[in-house]
């Protein structure tokens, strides 16, 4: 399983010298309360680490220096505990490359109303520090997340624990390296795109290969790996008559075995967490990748197929911020248009990843109409019902558009005998017809990332940290404003 390292949030504590030492102690005493408590929230994922309050303008330059050269520092939560004049603010964050969230709370919940006097109002002011604060990231332009409530409300713990998964995502972006199988197929010109801006804005690294270097791999390989990873599937999966040993299909399970363990080797030896293929460069492999892709996906790798190294890209972002559950790469396949049932039936032709599965998966051996090649062997099962988001990143020229449509799967009650591939039916908010008219007037792929696991604000605010657009289609949706949405964007763009 590919996993990210463990990082740190730093809360920052902006106040003065205005009002005596007794009541900056009294602020990093508080302060500290807070960490403490915030941290038994926080635990599983991050470490929150006080920093000292903070008086002047050099101490707070020093701390953003510190930050951006932390790599394990994810990003900073402020907060101004008292009055504190924004001024100081402005060196550090000049120079903050780090997400930055600014939590407008008050140490204390309620207004002590029989024993208030000056001294509390005084000590207890960010309705005064943080709107000044506020303030100079508005004319600076530095776009923090605004968390607004007491610190002890589940509702603020909860959307700083959003915020603070896609701030992990943007310190782990850097580090998103895209291994590609081939160009992109069939001259589709959605899943291409400007590679060096994706770099530039998102880190994703995206280098081409030959299918040679994958086949290299594979014929590298022991018989003794083959065989255990043979015996590791049939734990896992369902494994029918002819798959068994001496059946006439395991070694069309075997072939994908042997994919498997290429594709491996070759993305850690070139430190790659996402991959794309191609169907029509398969130079001295006998099957397309099918059960091998599901298999990587599963273990937290990024996959688009066809050589769309965005969603590849995409996906892998989705499995850090989900921490690699359920979600998988998607594509929008075909229609149910039945009044009342409408809905879209989502699928590939043979990847899609087993982490969303309901049940056992089953491997099975079947012909594929594309690719020319012997009968690959792939995982199938159905989608577990429920909501989730399915998310695209386009290219627009001037800058990237994430599309991100809120969609329920439905239990598959169906069969589909003759459709031996993992799938899953969703329906889209807030009704098919107007999602999909959304979705194309936006000029969305065929191609998403879908995760059970996430909600459009985990995209928005990525997007947020990387300066791109961000569409949203969900419950609330108004086809009248979000074509104005895409007229004033288009401006906006223009200008940045
Ligand atoms: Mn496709």
């Amino acid at each position: 399983m590919l996993t990210t390292k463990r990082y740190e949030l730093w809360f920052v504590v902006g106040s003065q010298h205005l009002y005596g030492k007794k009541t900056l102690d009294e602020v990093a005493e508080h302060s500290e309360m807070m960490v403490s408590a915030m941290n038994e929230e926080f635990n599983e994922h991050f470490t929150i680490v006080m920093k000292p309050v903070m008086t002047n303008a050099n101490d707070i330059y020093q701390l953003c220096l510190e930050a951006n050269r932390t790599a394990h520092c994810a990003g900073l939560l402020t907060w101004m505990h008292t009055f504190s004049p924004a001024k100081m603010w402005i060196r550090g964050l000049k120079s903050l490359t780090k997400p930055l969230l600014h939590l407008h709370t008050q140490y204390n919940r309620d207004l002590p109303w029989d024993s208030i006097n000056m001294d509390f109002m005084n000590l207890n002011q960010s309705a005064h520090g943080d709107r000044e604060f506020g303030y100079m990231n508005a004319r600076m332009k530095t776009r923090p997340k605004v968390v607004v409530g007491h610190w002890q409300d589940r509702n603020v713990i909860n959307e700083i624990k959003r915020w603070a998964t896609s701030a992990l995502a943007f310190n782990e972006s850097h580090a998103i390296k895209v291994a590609r199988f081939g160009d992109n197929m069939n001259h589709v010109a959605v899943t291409d795109g400007d590679k060096v801006e994706a770099q530039i804005q998102f880190g994703w690294q995206v280098d081409g290969f030959g299918i040679g270097d994958l086949v290299a791999k594979m014929e590298a390989l022991t018989e003794e790996e083959i065989d255990s990873l043979m015996a590791e599937y049939e734990t896992i999966y369902k494994f029918d008559g002819p798959l068994q040993v001496d059946g006439p299909e395991r070694d069309a399970v075997r072939e994908q075995a042997k994919i498997e363990l290429g594709l491996e080797y070759f993305l850690k030896e070139g430190q790659y967490t996402a991959f794309t293929t191609n169907f029509d460069t398969l130079h001295g492999m006998k099957q397309l990748p099918g059960l091998a892709v599901q298999r990587l996906m599963a273990k937290g790798y990024g996959f688009g197929g066809e050589g769309d190294w965005k969603t590849a890209a995409l996906l892998r972002l989705m499995k850090i911020m989900s921490g690699g559950k359920e979600t998988s790469f998607m594509e929008d396949y075909t229609y149910h248009l039945k009044p009342g049932e409408e809905g879209i039936l989502q699928s590939h032709m043979l990847e899609v990843c087993p982490t969303i599965a309901s049940d056992q998966p089953r491997v099975e051996v079947h012909p594929l109409a594309i690719g020319g090649k012997e009968d690959p062997a792939r995982l199938v099962f159905n989608a577990q019902p429920g909501k989730g988001i399915c998310v695209t990143v386009i290219d627009m020229g001037e800058r990237f558009r994430f599309i991100v449509n809120d969609v329920e799967t439905i239990e598959m009650t169906e069969n589909m005998p003759h459709l031996p591939v993992a799938r899953a039916f969703w329906k889209p908010a807030p009704s098919l017809h107007e999602s999909a008219k959304a979705w194309i007037l936006a000029g969305g792929t065929h191609h998403t990332a879908y995760s059970t696991q996430l909600t459009y604000q985990h995209i928005k605010d990525y997007a947020e940290m990387t300066g791109s657009e961000c569409l949203h289609i969900g419950e609330k949706f108004n086809l009248d404003d979000f074509t104005n949405e895409l007229k004033w964007n288009e401006l906006y763009y223009k200008f940045m």
